[in-house]
């Protein structure tokens, strides 16, 4: 067999989608892969059977269909508070997991260097293998998940491109203070570099924090690629609607990078979801208050098995400590959880450049009931464990 390429060789596959494959095999309630349980908004459904019958089934325009760039522009000019023109600076691609490989192939050359707090979300290693980019990693510490700014500034200091900034953050639910950003923007001007958001969370926030758009800061919208989706804010990850806000040069590369890649988003997709983009104050109020009652539930049934945790700030993700159980193997421990408790999780050390073993990820973006019966078997853990153990 002719050879495969080098830049493929040290892939491997997902953890969080090895994990629900984990979960389905053992009939766990999975809580590894984040991604709701319940149904979308009914409007999205109900416009989305009348496109079936309507249409378009044909390409929208390869940057994304007019009324769906203008309808998402408004959206988030509003909650940005930056302006942006739906013909210049939006990209309408197949998920935010486009959205930040189409950014960093467009910004970044092969062997540049890109700065990556760690813990990360796994596809930030991959997008940064596959653009040919060398990542230099900056610890958020557990359990506050702060950073040192000395660090931060050695790591931009070796000469960074661009800045990859998950926030709220996927695993931690860390939401980067006003202050944090701010020194993230600073040094992002000193050393001259691109900083390329990951916002898909930026609904999800839970009080007293508050999201700040990285591109909203002074200065910041000319250097800030910012990515999100559709996917989490209105529970539709299968539709696949993601996109890239930038600079007017910027975007005009990142959509023949996009052309290239997958030619467009789903077009009857983005004609459903126009009516999403529209809806009023009150969704979002509710859609954060829904999640506020999941996280709360979630984090007391922690409480009551015993597990310690770092409290998210936001997003739908939560560390939890199992070094009194395994502090060497986080992957043998999530194998047994859901084999024997019968609820998948993400071993931590996926998500850590720094050999964190002790912690594993929970997601709650699920129905209340799926949570409760998650936490009934949580809180047999720990006499599952000490009846039987884990014998290696
Ligand atoms: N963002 C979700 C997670 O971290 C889903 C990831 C995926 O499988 N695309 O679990």
């Amino acid at each position: 067999m002719p050879h495969t390429s080098t830049r493929t060789a040290n892939f491997e596959e997902s953890v969080i989608r090895r994990m629900t494959r984990v979960a389905m095999e053992q009939g766990a309630i999975n809580l590894s892969q984040g991604f709701p349980d319940f149904d979308p908004p009914e409007a999205l459904t109900r416009a989305l059977a009348e496109t079936a019958a309507k249409g378009p089934h044909q390409y929208a325009v390869t940057w994304g269909a007019a009324n769906f760039r203008a309808a998402l522009a408004e959206k988030q000019r509003h909650y940005m508070g930056i302006p942006i023109d739906p013909d210049k600076h939006v990209t309408v691609v197949c998920g935010s997991t486009e959205a930040m490989m189409a950014a960093m192939m467009s910004v970044v050359n092969p062997g540049d260097k890109v700065v990556v707090f760690s813990p990360f979300y796994e596809n930030y290693g991959a997008d940064a293998i596959l653009s040919g980019a060398e990542p230099v990693y900056v610890p958020l510490e557990p359990p506050d998940f702060g950073f040192d700014r000395d660090r931060l500034r050695a790591a931009f200091a070796q000469g960074a491109k661009a800045l990859i900034l998950c926030n709220p953050s996927n695993p931690t639910g860390k939401v980067f203070s006003r202050e944090e950003l701010l020194s993230i923007a600073g040094l992002s001007e000193e050393f001259d570099t691109w900083v390329i958001t990951d916002e898909v969370y930026e609904h999800i926030v839970y009080a007293p924090a508050e999201h700040t758009y990285f591109a909203s800061l002074p200065g910041m919208a000319e250097r800030t690629i910012s990515c999100s989706s559709l996917s989490k804010t209105y529970s539709i990850t299968g539709w696949r609607l993601g996109y890239t806000i930038a600079n007017e040069k910027t975007t005009d590369i990142i959509r023949k990078v996009h052309d290239f890649l997958t030619v467009g988003a789903a077009a009857p997709l983005q004609e459903a979801a126009v009516c999403a983009l529209g809806f009023p104050q009150r969704y979002y109020d509710e859609l954060l208050a829904a999640y506020t009652r999941k996280r709360d539930l979630f984090l007391r049934t922690l409480d009551e098995a015993g597990l310690g945790y770092t409290r998210p700030a936001g997003a739908y993700y939560v560390l939890v400590d199992i070094g009194e159980f395994d502090r060497t193997d986080d992957n043998r421990f999530c194998e047994w959880l859901a084999q024997e408790v019968k609820v998948a999780a993400v071993p931590g050390s996926s998500f850590f450049r720094e050999p964190v073993r002790n912690l594993i990820r929970f997601h709650f973006a699920k129905k209340e009931e799926t949570l409760l019966a998650a936490g009934e078997r949580l809180k047999g853990l720990r006499s599952i464990w000490a009846a039987r153990g884990y014998k290696t």
